[in-house]
């Protein structure tokens, strides 16, 4: 089969063959059609995140068709179209897997990272953590919903029942929370890098009612705020933007060094915490929301070979919503 190889930090990533999965009782073969590009992704590729496989196919936000299934699967059948997601693996009997907090587990593995994931024409994934995919959802425009939406609604979650909510950095997953949170009724702040007109643009086109720099003081006091920019300066800026009580939810894997601040910018019963991961009953509950909002997924495809023109784009802000490789050609002349 034909996968995107990463091989080591400072590496592109290379086009390959190599064998097609072999999988085990409880994986399913996966063709992959569409996988999403995710920053995390670029984290890897640059080296912020420590522990990949090598080498290793990246892409944890994928959508594809069974092809095969291993002896014990019972959740899923050859030709049903399936998605998975960044956690590929727990173990089920940790003191966070036996308390509902799967997403902390001390032994978990995640797709794309320690488990090869979907820059490539088949994939294994553990079928306890796939998911169905909702009917309406093409391949593209599903794809981002396994990480940017998926992560994007447990972040929203966290934030707990803000009304008017703060967005830090307008890409995939905020693109995702806006169309949500507005169904929720909230109130929609997005803050961008300093002169990013069009992400202002696109932030308004979905319903946010102000849009700026991140530099900016919004317009009123936010109830919350999320983070998911990687930039570590973001965190006293957005506590300064919060009232009393108000949370500043960090939603990515990685950030830059959050810079020293006066305790009085924290103190008020403001909070600040990180979003770490996801359970399978944050993508089930995020499933089942989605098509109700529904949201809609702005996609950026790229062939599978393109991938690291992708990868790129992300990292110098030139994509509008989120970056998908179309793994299926098809997918391509289908627009
Ligand atoms: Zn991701
Ligand atoms: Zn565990």
């Amino acid at each position: 089969m034909r996968a995107m190889l990463f091989d080591g930090v400072g590496r592109p990533l290379r086009e390959a063959e190599i064998d097609q999965p072999a999988i085990d009782a409880d994986q399913l073969l996966i063709r992959v059609r569409a996988c999403a590009v995710c920053r995390t992704d670029l984290h890897v590729v640059d080296g912020d995140l420590k522990e990949p496989k090598l080498p290793l196919v990246l892409g944890h936000e994928f959508v594809g068709s069974v092809a095969d299934v291993g002896a014990r699967v019972e959740r899923f059948t050859v030709g049903e179209r399936v998605g998975v997601p960044w956690l590929g693996w727990t173990c089920g009997e940790c003191r966070f897997c036996s308390s509902g907090r799967e997403n902390l587990c001390d032994r978990a593995r995640f797709t794309g990272y320690q488990l090869d994931g979907g820059y490539a024409e088949y994939a294994a994934a553990d079928q306890r953590f796939a998911f169905p995919i909702p009917a309406g959802y093409p391949d593209l425009q599903a794809a981002p919903l396994l990480c940017a939406g998926l992560i994007g609604y447990r972040s929203l979650r966290l934030a707990g029942d803000a009304e008017r909510l703060g967005l830090y950095g307008f890409g995939a997953a905020a693109h995702i929370v806006t169309q949500v949170a507005r169904y929720q009724g909230r109130r929609l702040f997005a803050f961008t890098k300093p002169g990013d007109l069009a992400g202002q643009r696109f932030a308004r086109e979905l319903g946010a009612e102000w849009a700026g720099s991140s530099d900016q003081t919004p317009p009123e006091p936010l109830d919350a705020a999320i983070i998911f920019a990687p930039a570590g300066p973001l965190v006293p800026a957005a506590l300064r933007a919060v009232v009393k009580g108000g949370r500043v939810v960090c939603a990515g894997i990685h950030m830059s060094e959050i810079p020293a601040f006066p305790y009085e910018i924290l103190w008020g019963e403001r909070q600040v915490r990180s979003v770490a991961n996801l359970t399978r009953a944050d993508g089930k509950e995020f499933f089942r929301i989605a098509p109700e909002v529904p949201v809609r997924t702005e996609v950026q495809p790229y062939p599978l070979s393109d991938a690291n023109a992708a990868l790129d784009d992300l990292r110098q802000g030139r994509v509008r919503g989120a970056a998908v490789l179309a793994v299926d050609d098809g997918l391509l002349q289908e627009r």
